[in-house]
């Protein structure tokens, strides 16, 4: 079999949207709770409850959109998917189908050759989330927990337009990042608020048609996406290459074992039997309210990330790092504003931007994770930038810097405060430094005639000698300077 078969991959992408409350109730979405604690006879399916929008919800699946160049409609209808299963007690999910709320958009990814690809995003719809089944293996039953049913998602779902896991991965990332930076979702895969299922199928050379695909679930993190998706192209050679044919079926990642599994037969759309549903009116917004949402759309990380390029002097890399997380951006540029403001503009952006980003990648992203649900960092921009504009202006060395940012991390306390109580400033006076320096070189006139016999490294011995004589205060690169002069006999 050809080896140039091409692998084609659709995603579909469960959000989370960030509400207080459910999609049609007012039972809290807070994650963690005790089983079955936030329920309500809407969300548990009983006879007779009916459901309300969320408005909220509507929002925000609007804002998710247009961040990604959809086309919101201004009507569109809830419809009701048939099916059983025990997580499902109404024997059906409110979702959207026919006349989904957003339609068309698009997003580009990096590919592995350096280049741009725009993929198609054909539609994003509101639905409510289904409940939990917790399987106990130990006491041979499995439970229902109801905390997330009714929580309100947006399902985003790509064109089959990707074509090969490292483009998969690279999609789902760039919509993470633009979804959590426009406030509609938290991003968090471990909670499960960001999922993703893919579909997956290959064709001949030069096909145009597609080939049958397979649906991939199971795959709840980035890794698992690239090894799911491998495995899954491998085995469709194989089949195919074996005379066989792909069935049409759902199928699971299962990580122990490092392969798929078959889990079910994949329905088609019409054994779900969708059709509006009698409870609910339209959702009907108007040219306004999709203006609003517009309005409210913060810088997106492409083309933040092209700003702190431009106007900041980063490296592409750094400013990916710096944009993974809104917390992390907001913090960065808060620090650089901070320090220009604190020195009095006496520092050019790009020096001040490249200043926050090395001591912020270097020293204060350690402990911080960008997949937490809300990311923490351990101090205040404000704080930083205090210790930054001493480090800027000489007054404490790199080395001083990390010692005063792990005191100021444990006891809260200001940086300059730390540097006065520990003695630590860095001694910048040229005419102290060199009164030092001119007593280490006389005192040692054997390392002056090896390193003038061209024995360059006796430096770092005077360089020890002079930090020793200033108990480390000395700054350092004025040291080097005078001792290179003095030592070159000028
Ligand atoms: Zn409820």
């Amino acid at each position: 079999m050809n080896a140039s078969y091409e692998t084609v991959i659709g995603l579909e992408v469960h959000a989370q949207l960030r509400t207080h409350s459910k999609l049609f109730c007012g039972c809290s979405t807070q994650f963690g709770a005790p089983p079955n604690a936030h329920t309500c006879p809407t969300c548990l399916g009983l006879p007779g409850s009916l459901p309300v929008p969320n408005a909220a919800a509507i929002e925000l699946a609007m804002r998710a959109a247009l961040a990604v160049g959809c086309e919101v409609r201004e009507r569109s209808v809830f419809e009701r998917k048939n099916y059983f299963y025990p997580d499902l007690a109404k024997g059906y999910q409110i979702s959207q189908y026919a006349l989904p709320l957003n339609v068309a958009g698009k997003l580009e990814v990096e590919t592995e050759a350096g280049g741009r690809r725009v993929i198609g995003i054909t539609r994003i719809h509101l639905e409510e989330d289904a409940a939990k089944n917790l399987h106990s293996s130990a006491a041979a039953q499995t439970l229902v927990d109801f905390n997330r049913a009714g929580v309100a998602l947006i399902e985003i779902v790509s064109e089959p337009d990707l074509r090969s896991s490292a483009e998969a991965e690279q999609y789902l990332r760039n919509l993470r990042e633009i979804l959590m930076a426009v406030g509609v979702n938290d991003g968090n895969l471990e909670e499960g608020s960001f999922r993703c299922d893919a579909n997956v199928s290959i064709r001949a050379p030069g096909a145009t048609e597609l080939g049958t695909r397979t649906e991939l679930k199971n795959i709840n993190s980035f890794r698992f996406v690239r090894k799911a998706i491998d495995y899954e192209a491998a085995r469709h050679h194989a089949v195919i290459a074996g005379g066989g044919k792909i069935v049409q079926e759902t199928r699971l990642w299962d990580d122990a074992q490092g392969k798929t599994v078959p889990m079910r037969s994949k329905e088609e759309a019409m054994d779900y039997r969708y059709f509006p549903d009698p409870d609910l009116p339209p959702i009907v917004v108007s040219a306004a309210q999709i203006e609003a949402a517009a309005g409210v759309l913060p810088e997106l990380p492409a083309t933040k990330r092209a700003r702190y390029v431009a106007e900041l002097g980063l490296t592409a890399a750094d400013a990916g790092v710096l944009t993974s997380h809104p917390a992390l951006s907001g913090f960065f540029e808060a620090t650089v504003e901070e320090l220009s403001s604190r020195l009095g503009g006496r520092i050019e952006p790009a020096r001040a931007g490249k200043r926050a980003a090395n001591f912020i990648q270097a020293e204060v992203l350690r402990d911080f994770s960008a997949d937490g649900l809300e990311a923490s960092l351990p101090l205040s921009a404000a704080a930083l930038s205090e210790l930054l504009a001493l480090l800027e202006a000489g007054s404490i060395s790199g080395k001083m810097a990390k010692g005063v940012l792990a005191e100021m991390i444990a006891s809260g306390k200001p940086a300059a405060k730390i540097v006065e109580e520990q003695g630590l400033s860095q001694v910048s006076d040229s005419a102290l430094i060199e009164e030092v320096v001119r007593k280490v070189v006389d005192g040692s006139p054997d390392n002056v005639a090896a390193y003038r016999a061209g024995k360059q490294n006796v430096v770092g011995w005077f360089v020890g000698q002079v930090m020793k004589e200033t108990r480390g205060q000395a700054n350092p690169r004025m040291v080097n300077e005078l001792l290179r002069k003095l030592l070159e006999g000028e």
